[in-house]
């Protein structure tokens, strides 16, 4: 390691003003994936802001029909807790099958926001539901948000304060995980939510996205054989040494069935 130096925030606002006036600062949450990026030099923060004990960003409630998650929260609190297993089961499922006990034991839903691997699990949930990231400055509807590899709406010195779901009627998920590191190769999550049935692929192509196709058939009524015939372009997938695109569209097909059995009570 270089020598870096380490801000403990007080609370949200500090950090925020910290930022603004330290360009080359960067949060920090869980560690999970900043530190392999620092170990690896691929980043080289002037100063490390934690702000992971903060509990204004450890919340997880019920308001106003949404389950609303704070930043801070780790995935382990995610998939434990009591509220979001009522709330939305499928996200307590999804928080459940990130990475394994350690990284669910550090890492944060707003960190694997900001973060946006195309390979990450909450994405799939954000867009699925149409969640709004709540930011210190503003509040980012999902579609806007995710920008592609790694890229989102995100700016230098802004901080996601918390997540907001809209409840769903029903909702699913289904991940085929990398053997090695628990990532998705490909997650399909399924939502019937009030402005319709959606479905958000994570970790096929080189970001989160919504498989229109599947959805104008799943449109028709959520019939266990509903995407028979339902086909995923592979020109846009990932090919890289895992899987090539026409396996992950492939993948896709069969991990939206999955969770499609899944609503159906099949599963
Ligand atoms: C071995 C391994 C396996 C994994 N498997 C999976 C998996 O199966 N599925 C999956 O989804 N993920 C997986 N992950 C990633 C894991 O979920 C991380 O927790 C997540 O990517 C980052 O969260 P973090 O809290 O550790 O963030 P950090 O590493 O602390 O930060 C990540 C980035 O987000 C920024 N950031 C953090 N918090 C905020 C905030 N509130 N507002 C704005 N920016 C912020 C940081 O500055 C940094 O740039 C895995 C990681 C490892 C190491």
């Amino acid at each position: 390691m270089y020598a870096l130096n380490y801000v403990k925030a007080k609370s949200v606002k500090e950090a925020a003003e910290f930022l603004a006036a330290h360009p080359e600062a960067k949060l920090l949450a869980g560690g999970m994936t900043l530190l392999p990026t620092l170990k690896l030099r691929l980043a080289r923060p002037t100063h490390l802001v934690d702000i992971a004990h903060l509990p204004d960003l450890r919340k997880i409630e019920v308001k106003g029909g949404k389950l609303v998650i704070g930043a801070g929260v780790k995935h382990h609190d995610v998939a434990h807790s009591p509220v979001v297993r009522k709330a939305i089961p499928a996200l307590a499922g999804l928080a459940g099958e990130i990475g394994d006990p350690q990284v669910r034991n550090q890492g944060t839903i707003g960190g694997s926001v900001a973060n946006n691997d195309p390979a990450a699990d909450y994405p799939a949930a954000v867009l699925g539901l149409d969640a709004t990231v709540v930011t210190t400055k503003r509040e980012i509807a999902a579609e806007k948000y995710f920008q592609g590899l790694f890229t989102t709406a995100l700016g230098e010195d802004e901080i996601i304060v918390r997540v907001e779901f809209p409840l769903p009627k029903r909702a699913a998920y289904s991940k085929f995980h990398h053997p090695a590191s628990g990532y998705a190769m490909a997650g399909v999550f399924i939502a019937q939510t009030a402005g319709g049935v959606r479905v958000a692929v994570t970790g096929a192509g080189p970001g989160v996205f919504r498989w229109k196709e599947a959805e104008a058939a799943l449109a028709k009524g959520l019939k266990p054989d509903a995407l028979e015939g339902a086909m995923l372009d592979a020109s846009g997938l990932n090919n890289d040494m895992h899987a090539d695109r026409e396996y992950r569209a492939n993948l896709v097909r069969v991990m939206a069935k999955r969770a499609l059995a899944k609503l159906s009570g099949k599963k």
